[in-house]
């Protein structure tokens, strides 16, 4: 039996994972989480490959029947691991179609949520609103999957250039609005999409980070490291660190997902950038959910004052006295130091979020003393980050092919109100095609 999925409040009924996929949020408010935790097989170590892994996994957690094809299809780029001195090893989530680890847990809900909708009659339509980069990797994520659309909310000129190439590009299946307002406008118009009584005729769910069904799949890649750290050291057992860039802490509630499963790690470092709520939290300054502002770094993927899945590991911390997370904030001339020493050290190049939890991982060896092998995730590709890089090594910045690819493809986007009427008008004419 699959677990069923519990709200971190308490105040809503138990549901089955289908029904978490579609819901997003619980009715209480609260975010899903499984209501136990049912323990991998004792030979899952001799799983060779990532999709087998994601077999296992989803057997355990999810109610739907997965083929394989599904991970197959998702999970079709590599996970690298690179090795760095001192036993450091990146393990490389960005090799992914828009060069973020978002499109990990991205495209694999992509893929359950069709399973879920498979035999329905009626087009399930995507809303997503995005500050950045979320927005393209969910788009890119459901885009071509039949019975599907996407429609993408930015604030128009808000987005880094680079960021608009990646949400303009045209996708099959997905149109992108550039609003004439803020983010938090546009995410106020796709919470009034799913409060409208005009749309209750229409199949509407969101893809934000809250949705379960983007971080079990980011369990996998916590166990994949291990394993390759595993092997890397000859069978040498011994428990690792890992290093979590953070911002709304939903790839940290992957890997404490992870832990629970049954895969030992030693500590886990969070991983911040100036945004240091978290940080603030784990020591003991700051109490729950007494969030702050948020500030712009150069790791603005990770510019969260208030993670929305601070809620999760709250509630996971809660139910266990063994949770090890060490809390660090890193500030941005730090961070292009540690940029520039990795690359004259290990001559390899990171991007800004990983830079913030390599610095982190040196000051978790200096400050305990613990000289546990770590893993550190390496969230998104250097070249998506050309100013920053280009100020940390004084040199031209690295250079990607996809991302010159990217430049070159057609782009297409329309303008939109940030009023609920331009909303359900657009969503209502559209919907008739
Ligand atoms: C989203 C993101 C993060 C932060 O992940 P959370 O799950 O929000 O904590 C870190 N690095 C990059 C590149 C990201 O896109």
């Amino acid at each position: 039996m699959t677990p069923t999925y519990q709200s971190t409040r308490g105040k809503s009924p138990d549901i089955s994972f289908d029904e978490a996929l579609m819901s997003g949020l619980a009715p209480d408010g609260g975010l899903y989480l499984p209501s136990s935790y049912p323990q991998l097989p004792g030979d899952w170590k001799s799983a060779k490959s990532l999709i087998k892994l994601a077999s296992i996994i989803f057997s355990l957690y999810v109610n739907q029947r997965i083929q394989a094809s599904l991970f197959e299809d998702a999970l079709d780029f590599p996970i690298p691991i690179k090795i760095l001195s001192r036993e450091r090893y990146v393990l490389e989530l960005f090799h992914g179609p828009t060069l973020a680890f978002k499109d990990i847990g991205a495209r694999v809900m992509a893929r359950m949520m069709q399973t879920a909708y498979q035999d329905s009659p009626q087009k399930l339509t995507i809303l997503v609103a995005t500050s950045g980069d979320t927005g393209s990797a969910v788009a890119d994520a459901f885009s071509g999957l039949d019975g599907i659309e996407v429609v993408v909310f930015y604030p128009k000129g808000l987005v880094s250039q680079l960021q608009e190439t990646q949400l303009i590009t045209v996708r099959p299946g997905v149109r992108t609005f550039a609003v004439n307002g803020t983010f938090d406008d546009c995410q106020r118009l796709v919470k009034a999409a799913f409060l409208e009584p005009r749309l209750k005729g229409m199949l509407l769910t969101s893809a934000n980070s809250i949705n379960i069904g983007r971080l079990l799949p980011q369990a996998l890649y916590y166990l994949w490291g291990a394993l390759e750290v595993e092997r890397i050291s000859a069978g040498k057992t011994q428990e690792i660190v890992v290093s979590v860039p953070g911002g709304n802490l939903g790839n940290l509630t992957g890997g404490v997902l992870a832990t629970r499963m049954g895969l030992s790690v030693r500590r886990f470092i969070a991983a911040h950038n100036d945004n240091d709520y978290f940080p603030e939290f784990l020591a003991g300054n700051r109490c729950a959910f007494d969030f702050k502002n948020t500030i712009p770094t150069i790791s603005n993927a990770m510019d969260v004052g208030a993670p929305s899945n601070f809620e999760r590991i709250h509630a996971l911390s809660r139910n266990s006295s063994d949770e090890a997370i060490w809390g660090v904030s890193v500030d941005d001339e730090t961070t292009l130091k540690r940029i520039s020493i990795t690359d004259s050290e290990d001559d390899y190049i990171v991007c800004p979020h990983t830079a913030v939890a390599l610095e982190a991982a040196e000051r978790y060896r200096l400050c305990t003393e613990d000289n546990s092998p770590i893993l550190i995730l390496g969230t998104a590709h250097p070249a998506k980050f050309p100013t920053a890089l280009e100020k940390a090594l004084k040199r031209p910045p690295p250079y990607s092919e996809r991302l010159e690819e990217l430049r070159s493809l057609p782009t297409n986007f329309e303008e939109l109100e940030p009023t609920k009427d331009a909303l359900i008008e657009m969503l209502l004419q559209h919907g008739g095609s």
